[in-house]
Order: C-alpha cells, then structure tokens, then sequence
C-alpha cells in the first residue's frame, strides 16, 4: 500500500529546494535545536521528504549543543554544554569551503543527516562546522554553541550559514536549486551570495536583484521586534570587508542607525514571504506594511508526533492516514471507549517516565494538565498559578488537578530564568494540596511524553505575541485539546467547547475567563460527562489533527511559493 501511494513524485520538476534554518529538530539526542523554530524545520523536512520533492537541509553543527538545563529546588536554572556525538547521527563528508571573515580564512566542513521519507526518498541535511584542525582556535569555536555568545558572535555564525551555505551547496554540486527558503532571518546573508553566483554582467543592478528575488522565499517566525537580528555597520564591515555586500542591498535593509536589519534583507530579496498563521500575518503585515506577506500556517510531522497507542489506534480504524494525514478527519469514527484507552495508556507512559526521572508519583485518574515550552516572558509560564486560592478552590470543590510543566529559559535572559523560580515559589506554596512537576531539560522527547499523555493543553502566551505556537498541534493529534488563548493558531484551530476552549478576555479578566472554564466547563466534563470531554477528544483529532500538520503546510508551500 505504501508503495503504491509514493508512484509519483509530487512536483513535476528535477528543481531542487534549499531550506536553510540556523536551528534544526529532528530527533531528540540531537541537540541542533532549542524550540519551535528548529522543530518546525525538522518537521517540514520530514514532510517534504515524504512527498518526495528533491530538497537539500543547511543548518549548523553545534557540538556542545544548546544547553543542558538544571534546575535545583530552589528553581534556579544552571546550564552546562550538551555533549554528544555527531557521528552517531551524522556522515562527515570531505567537502570544504572557505569563506573571509575579518579579513582571514575560515574552512567550513560539512556533515550530512540522512532524512528518509515513507518510501525511502533522500532529503540530505547539511550541517556546517568550523572546528576543523585548519582553523584558528577562535574559528573553530564559531558552530560551538546555539544562540550563545555575543552578537558579534551571532553574526559569524549567520556568516557561515547564509555565505558558507551557498558556497557549500556549490561545492557539493547542488546545481538545480530554484528555491532558496530562508526560515527566518538569520540565514538571509545567502542572498548576497547567491547575488554574486548569478550575477550577470549585462544587466543592471535591478535586472540582478529581480533574478535574485525570484529565488529566495523567506518565512518570518516571531511577532517581537526585538527578535529581528539587527547588525551594526562596523561589525558587518569588519566580519565581511567593506563593499562585500552590495551598496544596494545594505542600503534598502538598513535602519536609521545604518544597522544591517536581517529580515529586512530576506524580504527585499525575496519573491514570497509569509508568516506562519493568519493572524500572524496581519501582525507582520503591521510591523513591515511595506511588504506583501501571506499566511501558511504552521503543522506538525504526524508520524513524528503520535503516541504508540494512538498510532495503532488510527492504523487498525484509518488504515493509510500516515501518508495521508487528511484522512484523520475519520477520527469521528473511532469508538470512545478506544480513544479512551488508548489515552490512559499514553497517559500511563508519561507518569511512568515522570516517575523515573523525577520520582513523583502522578495519578492516572486525576485531570492532568501540561505546559511545555521555552520559558520566555510572553508566554507567561505560572499565569495559571497568580490565583492559588481560586485554583484550590477548583481543585477542592469541583475535581483535582496536577500538572506537569517544563522548559527551558535562555542563559543570558535572567527575566526568562526567574520564570522557572517564580514556578518553583508556587509550587512550594502548595505543598502536598497539589502535584506540580516541573521536567528538566524540555527537549523533543519530554514533549513527545507530555503532548501524547496530559488530559488538556495550556497555553496562555500574552496576545498577539504568539507567531502560531505548534505544540498544541501536537497535543490535538494525540487527542487532547488546548485550553489557550486565543493567538497564533489557536485562532485558526479553536472551536470553543468541540476542539478546545479559548481564554476570552472580552466581558472578563483573562484569569477569570481561565479560572472559569476550569470550574464551570472543563472539569465537570472531565469527571461528570466524560462522554462529552471524549466528544471534544475525537474533534480535537478530526478538526485539528486532520488539519494542521506538515504534509498539508508542505503542500502550500509547493503550490503558493515554491513552485507557483
Ligand atoms: C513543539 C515544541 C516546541 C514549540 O512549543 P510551543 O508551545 O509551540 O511554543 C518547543 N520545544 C520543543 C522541544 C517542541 O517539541
């Protein structure tokens, strides 16, 4: 069956696709990755391979990783390097390029993912890395780390993805590349270079960057302008030379203070730019009005994503829904009871591993709820927690509640860390009146546990910062609605009391409109009317699963950007 449904490739074209992303997810001990950004890219790649469309990945490689997240009881994070090794997941290759930064030669090597789609089909994903023996020990120390550093070190590294990017694309023969998709701004450097490959003297400047454009596609993934990578003139000249980047292009994605604005830079030179759900756009569509910018809203890779028990309950009622994730819409279909089971056992699979690696005895009958995600401001991790006495008074009066929360917050972001204590102060506060725990070290496993085995999603970003947000996706999959506000894609994705609930500030607070749907909605479904709150469990897969994953978002992308 598999190989029929992969007969033909999907586009019509031997055109290539190089997807570039300074972060990149695709498995869990690989830590290339901090959040929804780099799990987004791995997830596409996933999908573009599975519909077989020829695609090549370029990120970095980060031997020391993000970071590795200790929390002590106190909340206080502490980070210490990631150790892993790269050959147990990837092939290093002897391809090198060399690219000028401050006026010496860097070598970059490359390393290759192997990304297999459902029939086989290749997607190689190339890693770049400066700790080569040829280089300088500061050199070889630009690919150590994730988003660490200053921004001068920032830069190099959007120097190696973007210019050494395209160079080593070159090198490696990638010769029918049509589409350069720069997933957010920090790999937007490739279009100076890819400027200079094409450059055709016997046509103007203007001629030039028209064919420039006509190559690139940017997706922009944050609502926060601060989030924008902006460069000063000196450190740009003194990385790349002065003249490196062409007049033009400095000029057009220049600030006032002539600092180098990225996304800036990957609009101008791009023919088709999007954010990541509707509303999104109409946020970009206000902080850069003098852009077209459309909407692609974001998914999730389902075969990635699903539990064990889910999975073989789709596979045994929608036999083929993995290469057609559409069909999940027969998820209406599925007898309760099933559905049923088949959460308490992924519920059972995460209290089982909250039990190993935290020691906390959680309880499968009682309503679970899970917040995971990097811990950041906006996203305002203890808002469920700023009224105890409420919340206990829910928990008494109408049913129990524990949670499980986990996240990481950025080392340098100090506000983000104190997030985690502020957790970890109401979770001293309550005591033994109710389970909290808190997960070390969020990574893709910790939430492919969490979104597969809580009873209800939170997530209550402070609106309109959520670009789309994805990990509610995940959990919807799996059978389990979100109780969130309504921005990013819960907009596009809530269907108040059939999918999930929204958090509605209009006629109330948002903590009232929270607190309420607890007491008055949620809970008594879950323990009075578990037949209802099994109803909404079936919608959430039907509506939203069926919906909002990759293979669809890949499919509009084909059609809107890449190949239009
Ligand atoms: C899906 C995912 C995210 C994204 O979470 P949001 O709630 O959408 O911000 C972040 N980190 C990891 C490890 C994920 O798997």
């Amino acid at each position: 069956m598999k190989e029929r449904h992969f007969e033909k490739r999907l586009p019509l074209t031997q055109d290539q696709i190089a997807y570039f992303c300074m972060e990149m997810g695709l498995t869990s001990a690989m830590p290339t990755y901090n959040g929804g950004l780099g799990v987004l890219a791995g997830d596409t790649l996933k999908s573009l391979a599975d519909l077989r469309v020829p695609t090549v990945g370029l990120s970095l490689l980060y031997k020391h990783g993000y970071f590795e997240q200790h929390v002590d009881e106190n909340g206080v994070q502490t980070s210490t390097a990631e150790e892993w090794d790269p050959h147990e997941f990837l092939q290093p290759l002897q391809a090198t390029v060399t690219v000028q930064l401050e006026g010496r030669t860097v070598t970059v090597g490359v390393w290759e993912y192997s990304l297999k789609g459902y029939s086989d089909f290749e997607v190689p994903i190339y890693f770049l890395d400066t700790d080569l023996e040829e280089n300088d020990p500061e050199a070889r120390q630009i690919t150590d780390h994730l988003y660490a550093g200053d921004d001068y070190h920032r830069f190099k590294q959007e120097v190696i993805l973007g210019i050494g990017g395209i160079r080593m694309l070159d090198a490696l023969g990638c010769h029918n590349i049509t589409n350069y998709h720069m997933n957010e701004g920090h790999s937007s450097l490739l279009t100076v270079e890819l400027l200079k490959y094409i450059y055709d003297e016997d046509k103007d400047m203007d001629e030039n960057l028209h064919e420039l454009r006509d190559r690139c596609i940017f997706t922009t993934h944050t609502t926060v302008p601060a989030a924008h990578d902006r460069f000063e003139k000196s450190m740009v000249e003194s990385a790349l030379g002065e003249g490196y980047i062409p007049r033009r292009m400095y000029e057009m994605s220049a600030d006032e203070e002539e600092r180098l604005n990225m996304t800036h830079l990957a609009m101008n030179f791009s023919r088709f730019i999007n954010g990541v759900a509707k509303k999104h756009r109409d946020v970009s569509l206000e902080m850069f009005p003098q852009y077209d910018i459309e909407a692609i809203t974001n998914g999730i890779h389902v075969n990635t994503w699903v539990g064990d028990h889910m999975r073989e309950l789709f596979s045994y009622h929608i036999p083929g829904w993995e290469n057609e994730p559409s069909m999940l819409r027969n998820a209406l279909r599925l007898p309760r009871n099933e559905l049923w089971n088949a959460h308490q056992a992924q519920k059972q699979q995460l209290i089982e591993y909250i039990r190993e690696v935290n020691g906390t005895e959680l309880n499968v009958d009682t309503f679970t709820i899970g917040f995971g995600r990097r811990m950041t401001l906006y996203k305002r991790p203890s808002f469920i927690f700023e009224n105890l006495e409420r919340l206990l008074k829910i928990h008494n009066e109408i049913g129990h509640m524990q949670f499980v929360f986990s996240g990481k917050a950025h080392p340098d972001e100090q506000q983000s860390q104190e997030l985690i204590e502020e957790l970890y102060s109401y979770m001293e506060k309550l005591g033994d009146r109710m389970s909290v725990v808190f997960l070390e070290d969020y990574s893709m496993e910790i939430a492919h546990h969490m979104i597969s085995g809580v009873d209800l999603w939170l997530n209550n970003p402070r609106v309109p910062k959520e670009a789309s947000g994805t990990s509610g996706m995940k959990a919807a999959l799996n059978g389990i609605p979100s109780l969130s506000t309504l921005d990013g894609w819960w907009l596009e994705g809530c269907v108040e009391e059939k999918t999930g609930w929204g958090i509605e500030p209009q006629t109330e607070t948002e903590h009232e409109s929270l607190y309420n749907k607890l007491e008055y909605v949620i809970i008594p479904k879950y323990y009075q009317h578990r037949d209802e709150y099994q109803e909404i469990m079936r919608n959430a897969i039907a509506i939203n699963g069926a919906y909002f994953h990759t293979d669809r978002m890949v499919k509009e992308y084909l059609v809107r950007a890449y190949f239009d």
